[in-house]
């Protein structure tokens, strides 16, 4: 079995012991003589998994008892109407920070349901900067402020998370929870799909401060509704269990690794070895700022596009696959979230060395 490198977005790369637990655990789990697949989600099985995995959460992030932690459905892009839908409260307008393409989309759904101030943009810098605090036009009227610390397809994240004062922050972490520590009190709602960071597609992590729960607008469906899911503990409905059960494994593994600050560590040597490989030839480049160069996401071009799809194929060969850049931005796009080992930072590295060195 040869096992590649696997740069992919999302879904993306998880851990290879957590894969390989999962397994172990495949027709069998803890001696239950089921999959958890098979499981009912209100037995006493799944029930002891789903809580462990709230707890180790809840461990990892320092989530303060205020907060609610649930498993949704729907991925990130429903929160994009999960959000509006729950914390207007009676206020009709929104601050959302627009630093890229996932940061568009926030906009476009919120407008639905209420007016946007666009409180900054660095779609002049062709999105390759982040706002800095003093460029935030901030409405102290707003029911909350929302923006993207990691924006999974520019490569662009926020060095600080912004203040708003007595307006709760709303931050779609899809591509960026867990890769380093926060202090999730400054946050109203924190959300992230969790096939780029945590685990496989189909479950969504929704944190919310529990003062901004119970005043969805009139009509929002009950699935829509953060109380419901609050109330039920995320089991209104069949929630997406093996999803759920895999996340689960990977916060084991993250704790083993030294929990957010350990991974921390991690993530900033893997980033900044990519990072100097680019800057350190004319061949690659990466358009990015350097203060706001993210740790998760990495595009990179290569001088002459031209060789794009040689650089692709033979990448391939050595194993190091999925680098394909996004439509939209054109190149290389390495990402590099927790599960990708620094030994395919390594191998990436001495890959686009030699290549410069057969092409350049
Ligand atoms: C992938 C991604 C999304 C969309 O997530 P879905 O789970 O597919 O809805 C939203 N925001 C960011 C930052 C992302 O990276």
């Amino acid at each position: 079995m040869t096992r590649v490198f696997n740069f992919s977005a999302g879904p993306a790369a998880l851990p290879q012991s957590v894969l390989e637990r999962a397994q172990k655990e495949m027709l069998d789990w803890n001696k239950s003589g089921m999959c958890v697949m098979e499981m009912s989600h209100r037995g006493k099985e799944f029930m002891s998994i789903a809580e462990k995995a709230e707890a180790d959460l809840r461990e990892l992030m320092g989530i303060p008892s205020n907060y609610k932690v649930m498993f949704l459905q729907g991925g990130a892009s429903s929160q994009f109407a999960m959000v509006p839908i729950n914390l207007l409260r009676g206020k009709s307008s929104a601050d959302y920070i627009n630093t890229g393409a996932w940061s568009k989309k926030a906009i476009a759904e919120a407008k639905r349901y209420c007016d946007v101030n666009v409180a900054a943009t660095t779609e002049d810098t062709k999105f390759t900067t982040v706002p800095t605090q003093d460029q935030l036009s901030l409405n102290s009227g707003a029911a909350y402020v929302h923006y993207t610390p990691n924006e999974t397809i520019g490569g662009v994240e926020f060095s600080y998370s912004p203040d708003t004062g007595d307006v709760p922050l709303v931050a779609d972490m899809s591509s960026t929870i867990l890769s380093r520590p926060i202090d999730v009190s400054k946050y109203g709602v924190i959300y992230a799909g969790a096939q780029k960071n945590v685990g496989p597609a189909g479950i969504t992590i929704v944190i919310v401060r529990d003062d901004l729960i119970g005043n969805p607008i009139t009509s929002a469906p009950a699935m829509f509704d953060y109380k419901v899911h609050a109330e039920n503990d995320s089991m209104y409905n069949t929630p997406p269990t093996y999803s759920w059960y895999i996340a689960g494994l990977v916060f084991e593994w993250l704790k083993e690794k030294g929990g957010l600050s350990g991974m921390a560590e991690i993530n900033k040597r893997k980033a900044e070895k990519l990072y100097a490989a680019i800057d350190g030839s004319d061949f690659y480049a990466n358009p990015v700022e350097k203060v706001s160069r993210s740790w998760m996401n990495v595009p990179f071009t290569l001088a002459n596009p031209d060789l794009d799809p040689k650089f692709l194929e033979e990448a391939k060969a050595q194993g190091l696959v999925t680098l394909k850049g996004h439509r939209s931005v054109g190149g290389m796009r390495a990402s590099i979230y927790n599960a990708m080992p620094e030994e395919g930072i390594d191998t990436l590295v001495s890959f686009m060395a030699d290549f410069e060195k057969r092409n350049g």
